[in-house]
């Protein structure tokens, strides 16, 4: 059967387990980085607070959100799957990320069987790729606020 009502997003069940029991839900007191994306057209909000290690990779992750189920629970997804990356390996996935969910066609990024490949079928809803990519966008405000800081 071929997947194409929106409604059989919500059944998906990594993006319903992620949207009900989100990961890392909670901005860290201990912060090096934040990195904040809004959509002000739909309300859609994503925060996260980072901290890094002595050697530049992310020891802790929060993050929180509003918005609709598939914008919570890319960022739940990503929290999970950035966590131990560097600044520059966060930069080059979530690069990759954006171009694979903007090409219909080809597949460009490898998740393996990990949670966020659930995301991938959002590309066939084109007017829905922008609440996934809105974790990405807000990953990418932490990576050039930890640019500015060097
Ligand atoms: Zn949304």
């Amino acid at each position: 059967m071929v997947q194409n009502r929106i409604s059989d997003l919500y059944r998906n069940d990594a993006i319903l387990d992620h949207c009900m029991n989100p990961r890392n839900n909670k901005l860290l007191n201990d912060v090096d980085f934040n990195g904040d994306a809004i959509n002000p057209f739909c309300g859609d909000e994503i925060h996260f607070s980072i901290k890094l290690t002595s050697i530049g990779r992310i020891s802790k992750i929060g993050f929180i959100g509003d918005g609709c189920a598939i914008n919570q629970a890319s960022g739940s997804m990503f929290s999970v799957l950035v966590k131990g990356f560097t600044f520059n390996e966060i930069n080059e996935c979530t690069k990759l990320f954006r171009q694979h969910m903007q090409n219909s066609e080809e597949n460009i990024m490898d998740v393996g069987d990990h949670d966020i490949s659930a995301l991938f079928q959002v590309r066939k809803f084109p007017i829905r790729i922008k609440c996934v990519l809105l974790a990405c966008s807000a990953l990418e405000n932490a990576y050039q606020n930890y640019i500015d800081s060097i």
